[in-house]
């Protein structure tokens, strides 16, 4: 693909051409765009007018890197591209000097802008771990960014949501399958059969291996082990497909979702399961329940370094979780109830469901939760992450996938810090 060097129709000023829909793009594009002010003028390449005014770039290139096309009609690309737009302030120009100057920083520069640009999903992850507020909607004061009909931002979590919830009827467990099982990358199995009021059912697993994951970061996320608790097997679904679509979100994971434990109860939009057992209090206590004996196997068997479970209160207005296991679980709490508070409010009382809590965090458990068993070695983080039931469902949703996001990027962080001292 020959680059294009040179546009036919300069623009009156300069305009800086972005991905409107990478999250992470316009994150950045908001921080140029305050220091550049009226001086720059950004568009997404998606916009109609990009192609209008611009016809001789191809939409390909304008994928891959910002693009910054000056009032001479030269373009320039990349770190480059960063840099000249940053001149146009006054106070900004050394970027660009450097670049210029210095074949080291312009080197430099470029690298880090592929790298970064390479990595696009697993940056905007971090870039929202690290300023969660980047991950508010609606860039309201920002009307340059407002999207115009043709450039959709991607409803990444939104879309299962509504597709097997049917108010108040039993909930269909093909309907909130089959989607999954089209997923690429993503492997699909079914724990059992086992037989419950005459009728077979199974649990179902889906598996994910993210990039340089030979040597793997196993986690399980286990969800409607409360059967009337949809928000968290939608969102583990969610989860799946954001994995599905940005596969740098699992660098270096092998990624177990169990998103129905409870496959009778969901039906039947029931906390407990069909033969009427919370099976959340069933763990490591010889428990007859078949779905309980199944996921007690993958526990024993999987080797996990983390084990994630997704619940909704109803008793509760705000996000909360609880810790076990590892030491270092609350540090990958904190973050995740930090992640999920830009969507729903933390519930930050004293006593949370009769534990004492600290910022949203319990450090105390039922008996018989899913859990680890005792011998397990060595000890994995256990997070159970619990969202406001009577809040709407998109936001819960949301707030889960969020969570998870931000828990396997503090994971990974914590895991190369420890590899490096
Ligand atoms: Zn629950």
């Amino acid at each position: 693909m020959p680059t294009v060097s040179q546009v036919a129709t300069p623009p009156a000023k300069p305009v800086m051409l972005f991905d409107g829909n990478c999250g992470f793009c316009a994150f950045w594009i908001r921080r140029w765009q305050q220091a550049t002010g009226e001086r720059v003028e950004y568009i997404p390449f998606q916009d109609t007018r990009t192609a209008e005014w611009f016809p001789e770039l191809p939409r390909e290139q304008l994928a891959l890197a910002v693009h910054l096309i000056e009032s001479n009609g030269a373009v320039c690309r990349g770190a480059e591209a960063v840099c000249r737009s940053l001149a146009t302030n006054p106070a900004r120009q050394w970027p660009l000097r450097w670049y210029q100057k210095c074949p080291r920083f312009a080197a430099m520069a470029e690298s880090a802008y592929r790298f970064v640009a390479g990595h696009r999903p697993l940056f905007a992850a971090l870039t929202h771990a690290l300023w969660p507020q980047s991950k508010r909607r609606n860039a309201d004061n920002e009307p340059a960014l407002r999207a115009n009909p043709h450039h959709k931002t991607a409803p990444m979590h939104h879309t299962a949501t509504e597709q097997f919830v049917s108010g108040g009827k039993p909930h269909s467990l093909a309907r909130f399958l089959d989607p999954l099982h089209a997923l690429p990358g993503v492997q699909a199995e079914t724990l059992g059969p086992f037989d419950i009021g005459g009728q077979t059912y199974s649990l179902p697993k889906f598996t994910f291996r993210g990039p340089n994951a030979s040597d793997p970061i196993r986690i399980g996320i286990f969800a409607a082990i409360h059967g009337d608790e949809p928000a968290g097997a939608t969102a583990a679904a969610s989860f799946l497909r954001d994995l599905a679509a940005h596969p740098a979100l699992a660098e270096n994971f092998l990624v177990h979702v169990y998103p129905l434990c409870n496959p009778t109860g969901f039906e039947d939009n029931t906390r407990v399961s069909r033969r009427d057992r919370d099976l959340n209090r069933e763990f490591w206590k010889s428990s007859p329940e078949q779905e309980v004996q199944l996921l007690e196997y993958e526990l024993r068997t999987q080797h996990f370094s983390g084990i994630i479970q997704l619940h909704a209160d109803d008793t509760s207005d705000g996000v909360y979780g609880f810790v076990r296991g590892h030491t270092l679980t609350e540090h990958l709490l904190r973050p995740a109830l930090r992640a999920a508070e830009q969507i729903l409010p933390r519930n930050i009382n004293a006593i949370i469901d009769g534990f004492a809590a600290r910022d949203g965090i319990i450090y105390e458990s039922y008996d018989g939760v899913l859990a680890a068993p005792v011998e397990m070695e060595p000890i994995p983080f256990e997070i159970i992450l619990e969202t406001p039931h009577h809040a709407p469902l998109d936001r819960q949703v949301e707030a889960l996938v969020a969570a998870l996001h931000t828990i396997l990027t503090e994971y990974r962080l914590l895991i190369s810090f420890a590899q490096n001292i």
